[in-house]
């Protein structure tokens, strides 16, 4: 994995004059990681930079994230953008409005696994829950390593109890109970791109900074363009940017060069 700004003449050669496919995170990569999520919020000059960007009829633009649909477009309010929601189980396309995949039946267990978790981590500080409308989330930023491993040590056995309903999902700070066989953020961005016509859009790039978008950039093809967002660290992204910061210096280049 390089830096992108060390290769930045040659990326630039590459999306001059090109149709593109950027997509990407939310947290961590727009927007700043911050004690809370209900906190995360998109810096002013990347929603000027995104507004800029999805007028252009050569961007085809998409947030991808593990935040609930609602939440997310109540975040980032920016129209003629692509929004995917819940690692992929939930949809609004510009022009399509929300759509949700994900069956009904499910909805017991999830409030049985709910209830299950409640029982099992109250009285752990800083530990809290996170209903979802397709999975259960919980959250762990903040406590101490003795209360985050206690938590680690009920979830690994709850998710054993309901492997065959559930799949347990590790990312920054939290873990995530999603049902058994539910897209990843890579099959989620699979059909995106599908969606959005490679013909048209030729170049897609992909901004991530999570356990959660390895299998993005996993599945990413040898034109597209991978960009891991922190500290470098082994990773399927070709490039890296070191912050959210940098995520917006990038997107006011690409303004200059596309739009
Ligand atoms: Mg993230």
């Amino acid at each position: 994995m390089r830096s992108l700004w060390s290769q930045w003449p040659k990326i630039q050669e590459i999306l001059v004059g090109k149709n593109l496919i950027l997509l990407f995170d939310y947290d961590g990569t727009l927007a700043p990681i911050v004690a809370h999520p209900s906190q995360a919020r998109l810096p002013a000059p990347t929603r000027a930079a995104l507004t800029k960007l999805a007028c252009s009829p050569r961007v085809a633009l998409g947030i991808v994230s593990g935040r609930e649909l609602s939440q997310l477009k109540r975040l980032v309010r920016l129209k003629n953008i692509c929004y995917v929601g819940s690692h992929g189980l939930e949809w609004a396309l510009p022009g399509l409005g929300p759509s949700l995949r994900i069956s009904p039946r499910r909805s017991r267990p999830l409030r049985q696994i709910t209830r299950e978790l409640r029982h099992a981590l109250r009285g752990l500080p800083k530990v809290w829950i996170e209903r979802k409308i397709a999975s259960v989330a919980v959250h762990y930023r903040g406590a101490s390593v003795h209360h985050a491993r206690s938590a680690r040590t009920q979830l690994a056995r709850i998710a054993r109890q309901y492997a065959a309903q559930f799949r347990l999902q590790e990312g920054k700070k939290g873990f995530e109970f999603l049902p058994a066989g539910a897209s990843t953020k890579g099959t989620a961005v699979q059909a995106l791109v599908a969606r959005l016509r490679r013909g048209r859009f030729p170049a897609v790039v992909y901004f991530g900074d999570d356990s959660t978008d390895e299998s993005v950039f996993a599945c990413l093809s040898k034109n597209d363009f991978g960009i891991f967002v922190g500290r470098p660290r082994l990773s399927r992204a070709r490039f890296y940017l070191r912050s959210p910061g940098e995520v917006c210096k990038f997107l006011q280049r690409v303004c200059k060069i596309i739009v």
